[in-house]
């Protein structure tokens, strides 16, 4: 009997394997050109991106954090400044408001989506507004695990709070929300090519999307240290954030591949689905949603010891992971800032507190094959 291959949690060779004679034409144009920085790849992945987004623009950065820094740079977003956010989500997400000196906001999640609980959001708002201490000026939805966040519901109400949308589709490139693409929603939408996200490259990169002429054009500035339209002129404080030439052309080279990975990715979650049906609880959906299935996250039954579980599919060959075993307010460095944010101490945050006890993430991937997919679901069933 032949072993079966191992399961990747990611797997970034199978892919590689069907593009590397183009990976190579595209690296070696580069190398030859010399243009590592701001090379016309850049500007012909921007284009592609915001193509397939359905954008007016697409600039292409350092990475997802970057991305968001810049987006918040853009509105001027500082001291005195409330950005609210979920407290289930990437450290990257509240640590860019406090890097630019401004103080995050938790909020907590849906039980089902894992997105921001939009009661909750409006409930912290008001809080905010009626201490009249901190300004409430942004909130970053999260599209987690790859699940559109409810962009309807935000978009109503920082138009109604004079607020700033900001989207963070790092998991996320690719799904849709009532047929409209991750990139239309919000004011702007940062996105990561971090390796394992739906669209990675090699290395670090991102990239801001937005329908609005003037902020990509302060997008652009920002990323390259705020300069003008010479090299010479610093109009406003920037950062070094631009997005490798050398990246770009690895993702030129992957993005013709995503949406059939997108379409593979959903398979596999439906797999999943009926595999796992009344032994975990799946992802949840929402009506018009178009999963990118960034990661597939379970929640396993309370009371179930989740590193037994994790421990027993590592033994049948099955890697798992934990993402987030710490909600955000709970992490040291946020700890303080959350404490300050709300006069009297902010409400409770169950829900994040909650999920992160009992979320697992299966291995999630397009090339996984149904024969793997079929021995994760019985190392779960085995385990449990
Ligand atoms: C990955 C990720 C980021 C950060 O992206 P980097 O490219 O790693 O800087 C931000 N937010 C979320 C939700 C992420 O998953």
């Amino acid at each position: 009997m032949t072993a079966s291959p191992p399961i990747a949690l990611f797997d970034m060779k199978a892919q590689q394997a069907l593009i590397r004679d183009e990976l190579d034409r595209r690296i070696a144009a580069v190398l030859d050109s010399g243009a590592f920085i701001n090379g016309p790849e850049v500007r012909e992945l921007e284009a592609q991106l915001a193509d397939f987004a359905g954008c007016a623009h697409a600039v292409g950065v350092s990475s997802g954090t970057d991305a968001l820094q810049i987006a918040m740079m853009a509105e001027g977003i500082g001291r005195g400044d409330a950005v609210f956010l979920p407290a289930f989500t990437y450290t990257a997400t509240a640590e860019v408001p406090l890097v630019l000196g401004a103080t995050p906001v938790f909020v907590d999640v849906d039980p089902v989506t894992f997105n921001l609980d939009i009661a909750d959001l409006e409930r912290r708002i008001a809080l905010v507004r009626k201490e009249g201490r901190l300004r409430p000026r942004a909130v970053v939805g999260v599209d987690l695990f790859g699940l559109p966040a409810d962009w309807p519901a935000i978009e109503a109400i920082c138009a109604r709070e004079e607020m700033f949308a900001l989207d963070d589709a790092a998991q996320a490139f690719g799904a849709a929300l009532h047929g409209k693409r991750l990139g239309r929603w919000g004011h702007a939408a940062a996105l990561s090519f971090y390796p394992t996200k739906t669209l990675g490259c090699y290395g670090d990169g991102g990239a801001l999307l937005t329908d609005s002429d003037e902020r990509a054009e302060l997008y652009r500035q920002l990323r390259t240290h705020g300069e003008g339209k010479s090299r010479y002129e610093v109009l406003r404080t920037g950062m070094n954030g631009r997005l490798d030439t050398l990246q770009a052309a690895v993702l030129l080279t992957k993005l013709p591949l995503l949406a059939d990975e997108l379409a593979a990715r959903t398979k596999v979650a439906a797999a999943y689905g009926a595999g796992l049906s009344g032994l975990v609880q799946a992802p949840g959906s929402v009506p018009g949603a178009d999963h990118a299935w960034g990661l597939y996250s379970v929640l396993l039954p309370q009371g179930v010891d989740r590193a037994r579980v994790q421990d027993a599919l590592k033994a049948a060959g099955v890697p798992s992971g934990i993402y987030y075993p710490k909600p955000l307010h709970h992490q040291p460095a946020y700890a303080a800032a959350h404490a300050g944010s709300i006069a009297g101490g902010p409400p409770p945050l169950p829900v994040s507190e909650m999920l992160c006890t009992r979320i697992l993430s299966l291995p999630m991937h397009p090339y996984l094959s149904e024969e793997a997919v079929g021995r994760v679901i019985a190392a779960l069933r085995a385990a449990l």
